[in-house]
């Protein structure tokens, strides 16, 4: 797997400082391998590639993670964010019903999904319709009746024997139809081709266009792999649309489709598909399939957990001190924190995350990083004791502490006069009951 391969390129490496440019490049090969065995296409591998390196020779080989580790919460943030972040939720209407409409090829799993999606969202409580506006096939309205029926879902179809049949109207009549009996969604399958072809397109736009809907979803079936870039773009294209949903995600496929599709269109993927039953079906959760993707699943969790302990570490020592326990929050443990922060990044997240700090979050997103250099160098002049216990730092003091730190003495004045505002704040915060959202504390 992707982290045992990481691992190995990273095993004489631990400890401070940043990775090398010759492990950057090791990486980024493993990395572009299994992202191919995955069958993601290949120029949104060497975009993902490049945007992991670009990102790895940023980060500082931290204490909580190794390298690899590391690398592998790059790698999986990286691909979370393109598949969607979180999962994207459908959007109802303000005016029922809301219209969904499928688009996708021929076989990709469109009439099938409709009443997965349906059955899905009748378990949700909703009471949703279908529409069989595919006409194309001579089985396509029997096959979403059958379906239909097995979800005990309502299926709104063309009154049989009348010659061919025009789906704009049908899609058109379904929408009327769940308007005048009450229905809250209306899902309209459509017909699809073999391949991308100009007809086809021109039908779904004007079924678009005819029941304007609230979610456009586009069905793809996973096992196509490369395919399904071009495929996606030309949906795009030709009808566009708000979503992506996965079919047959029960085959074989590593899911390199999800990201070569979110990726080119950039389109969160809503659903998944994974399987012929009617329960088959699921939202889309992009972590999930960062580790499918990449075959990573336990090392994240293992992450996840290094992570959690080191910072509930931190928060835990600042707690107790807080509450007395450890001893008085002083200007070493305030000079911690700040070179806890700068390893961490996000400067202004993670002060919003110290006690008491929350509230400084408008000044802190405009902070100046110099800043912290100027705050660690006055808190390092000073001596021990006097990190200790700055009530003993006298006009003679600071005035020796600002020329050692290249200050003036009214920075220093500002640092101390602040550090003893916040602690007391800090303390009666401690006292009142805790401090909200605080691990280790009573909140
Ligand atoms: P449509 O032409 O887009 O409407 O596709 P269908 O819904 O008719 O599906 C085509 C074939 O794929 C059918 O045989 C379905 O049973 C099958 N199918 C659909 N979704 C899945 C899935 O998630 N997993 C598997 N294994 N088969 C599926
Ligand atoms: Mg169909």
């Amino acid at each position: 797997t992707l982290s045992d391969r990481l691992a190995d390129t990273f095993k004489n490496l631990r400890g401070k400082g940043r990775l090398s440019e010759a492990d950057i490049d090791a990486t980024a090969r493993e990395i572009r391998v299994a992202l191919l065995e995955a069958d993601v296409a290949l120029p949104v591998v060497k975009e993902f590639v490049g945007a992991v390196k670009e990102r790895a020779r940023g980060v500082e080989v931290s204490q909580a993670l190794n390298p690899a580790q590391q690398i592998i919460k790059i790698v999986n943030d990286e691909l979370v964010t393109i598949l969607g972040g979180e999962t994207r939720r459908l959007r109802f209407a303000k005016n029922p019903p809301t219209v969904i409409m499928l688009a996708g090829l021929q076989g990709s799993g469109k009439t099938t999904l409709a009443a997965k999606l349906a059955l899905w969202l009748k378990e949700q409580g909703s009471s949703p319709l279908l529409v069989a506006a595919d006409l194309q096939r001579p089985n396509a309205v029997n096959q979403l009746q059958v379906n239909g029926e097995r979800a005990g879902v309502k299926v709104y179809a063309p009154e049989p024997g009348n010659g061919v049949g025009d789906p704009v109207a049908v899609a058109r009549g379904g929408v009327e139809e769940a308007r005048r009996t009450l229905h809250d969604v209306v899902i309209v399958d459509t017909a699809g081709r073999l391949g991308v072809d100009a007809e086809m397109m021109q039908q779904a736009r004007d079924i678009r266009d005819a029941v304007t809907p609230d979610e456009v979803l586009f069905v793809v079936d996973a096992m196509i792999g490369q395919d399904a870039v071009n495929t996606a773009q030309a949906f795009l294209d030709g009808v566009g649309y708000d979503g992506v949903v996965l079919t047959k995600l029960d085959g074989d496929a590593r899911g390199g489709a999800a990201l070569s599709v979110a990726s080119i269109t950039g389109k969160p993927v809503m659903f998944a598909s994974a399987g012929e039953k009617l329960t088959d079906f699921d939202l889309f959760h992009p972590d999930r399939m960062a580790g499918r993707i990449l075959d990573m699943g336990d090392m994240l969790t293992l992450i996840e957990q290094a992570e959690k302990t080191f910072d509930q570490e931190q928060a835990a020592k600042a707690a107790a001190k807080l509450t007395g326990q450890g001893g008085d929050f002083t200007l070493t443990d305030f000079m911690e924190q700040m070179q806890q922060i700068r390893k961490m990044g996000s400067l202004s997240k993670i002060m919003g995350m110290l006690p008491g700090m929350g509230q400084f979050r408008d000044q802190l997103d405009n902070f100046d990083e110099r800043e912290i250099d100027r705050i660690q160098a006055i808190i390092q002049s000073m001596t021990p004791a006097e990190r200790e216990n700055p009530k003993i730092i006298d006009g003679s003091r600071r005035q020796r502490i600002s020329k050692g730190s290249g200050t003036q003495v009214s920075d220093v004045n500002t640092l101390v006069d602040r550090f003893f505002e916040a602690r007391k704040m800090m303390m009666s915060m401690a006292k009142g009951g805790g401090i909200p959202g605080m691990p280790g504390m009573p909140g």
